[in-house]
């Protein structure tokens, strides 16, 4: 089939191979997509593992699935699908040409480990002296220098962190060469550039949550028992630093009062963003369920502004929470968070009771704003698309190409373009992954397609 042209645009040839940015759970469902539609995918990831935030969850809402367990299997799959080239620990540095033809430079970061090589033994991270914070756990446990991310990381094998191990920072060390069977220790790498050509391109760089010093004033990185949403995931993970159980960084204590307060960034015209990360209410009303299933004789509470649980089963999830689990929803604002002796107090206002609260809890959990991933500005210049004044990408239009960029077969998926829960994500990715097989489809592109996301610039922007 050849799409026909309704200008008088000149045709162009289509490679029919995708390269995918961002192996979250949305660039890894529109590979797999793809991939499982006959044509080649490219997957670019930047860390030393796919998965993305979704991995490091512990119970997802509405159903509350373990994560991993939806997880792990489809990385495994992603990792062994024979149309699917993976490149962990690597970054898109430039792209030229248009869609079908499309020309990607992408660096290869030094792992210091030939990962061809590496059986995946393990006897390298086990030996390797130095600990730091590990990234995985957000700082609540640690990882060696060499190091896989996670143990369900793909691929399992190590990279060195170059800034903080002995032999590449003083030369003294090398324990982990030393003793590896298969010599894939190799401190003499350094970054490669690899060019690969293909017809189409999915962004799914996903999210980062509000960095602590935009949320200073609720003690987040003063106090240590005020931690994120995404820490409090770890904490409740049978995998992370507290094997699942609910222990307060600053003594290990298990917290017998917590108070989740949402809305910490997102929704603040004056110190934050204004618009609504969209998953807080859901994962917010999740977590205090979580903890009361924990600690049973706890009590959580919960300062909300308004619920949006607007999903399939999302309201009975929360009603579930306050009904079957005791969940406190207090709705108003937080004044002041502050130390007390080994409490956090939280000052508050319940206005539908019309008055004031204090509560003196044991660790305070803050639903942080959801932000495009770091360097998303970056990407979108080298790829020549648009960002909103956020920095999430922007469709072509809001309706009727809702997963197109402005650039023909340039295509979004998942948090990057906003915030969205997994079924959204999924569901997204899966749209993008059609558009680019329905575009692979073709035996040439031409006008129609070089054109279609000028015909709808008509749109009008959100604030109009
Ligand atoms: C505390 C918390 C709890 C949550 N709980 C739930 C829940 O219970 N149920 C639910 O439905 N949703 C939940 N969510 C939402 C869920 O995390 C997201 O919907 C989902 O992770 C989005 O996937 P993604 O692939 O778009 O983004 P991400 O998971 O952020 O993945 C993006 C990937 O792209 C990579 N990347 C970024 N930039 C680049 C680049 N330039 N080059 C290459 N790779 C790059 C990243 O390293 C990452 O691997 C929760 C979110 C939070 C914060």
């Amino acid at each position: 089939m050849k799409l026909t042209p309704y200008n008088n645009a000149s045709t162009a040839a289509i490679t029919k191979r995708a390269l995918v940015i961002g192996g979250g759970i949305a660039g890894m469902q529109a590979s797999l997509d793809i991939a499982d539609a006959g044509y080649e995918v490219v997957l670019v990831e930047r860390e030393p593992s796919i998965g993305g935030h979704m991995i490091q969850l512990s119970e997802t809402f509405p159903t509350l699935d373990c994560s991993q367990c939806i997880m792990t299997p489809k990385m495994v799959e992603v990792s062994q699908h024979p149309n699917i080239r993976l490149m962990t620990y690597c970054e898109v540095e430039d792209v030229t040409g248009d869609v079908g033809q499309f020309d990607v430079r992408i660096r290869k970061k030094a792992a210091y480990v030939d990962r061809e090589k590496c059986t995946g033994c393990g006897l390298c991270v086990e030996k390797c002296p130095t600990k730091v914070p590990s990234e995985f756990d957000l700082s609540l446990g640690k990882r060696k220098v060499i190091y896989v991310p996670f143990p369900q990381a793909v691929p399992p094998k190590p990279v060195i962190d170059a800034e903080n191990c002995r032999f590449l920072t003083s030369g003294k060390c090398g324990v982990c060469k030393k003793v590896c069977e298969v010599e894939a220790v190799d401190f003499e790498q350094t970054d490669t550039m690899i060019e690969e050509r293909v017809g189409a391109i999915v962004v799914a760089t996903g999210y980062d949550l509000y960095a602590k010093e935009k949320v200073a004033e609720y003690g987040y990185g003063r106090y240590p028992d005020v931690i994120s949403g995404l820490e409090f995931e770890r904490l409740n993970s049978a995998s992370g630093p507290t094997t699942g159980e609910i222990r307060r960084p600053s003594d290990g204590k298990v917290p017998r009062e917590v108070v989740f307060i949402q809305c910490v960034g997102s929704r603040d015209r004056e110190k934050g963003v204004p618009y609504c990360s969209r998953i807080c209410c859901m994962y917010a009303a999740k977590h205090a369920m979580l903890y009361k299933h924990k600690v049973p004789d706890g009590q959580a509470y919960v300062f909300y502004m308004d619920i949006r649980a607007d999903g399939k089963g999302y309201e009975e999830f929360v009603q579930r929470g306050v009904e079957e689990d005791g969940t406190l929803y207090l709705r108003g604002r937080v004044s002041r968070v502050f130390q007390h002796g080994d409490k956090i107090v939280v000052w508050g206002v319940d206005t539908l009771a019309g008055k004031k609260t204090e509560i003196a809890a044991d660790m305070v959990v803050l639903a942080t704003a959801v932000v495009p991933a770091a360097g998303s500005r970056k990407l979108a210049k080298a790829l020549d698309i648009v960002t909103d004044e956020y920095g999430f990408y922007t469709e072509a239009h809001l309706k009727a190409h809702s997963v197109e960029s402005g650039k023909p077969g340039i295509l979004l998926a998942g948090c990057g373009q906003s915030p969205k829960d997994i079924p959204d994500t999924v569901a997204q990715a899966g749209c993008a992954a059609s558009k680019v097989t329905a575009l692979f489809s073709a035996s040439e592109v031409g006008g129609s397609l070089l054109d279609l996301p000028m015909r709808f610039t008509a749109s009008k922007s959100l604030r109009e």
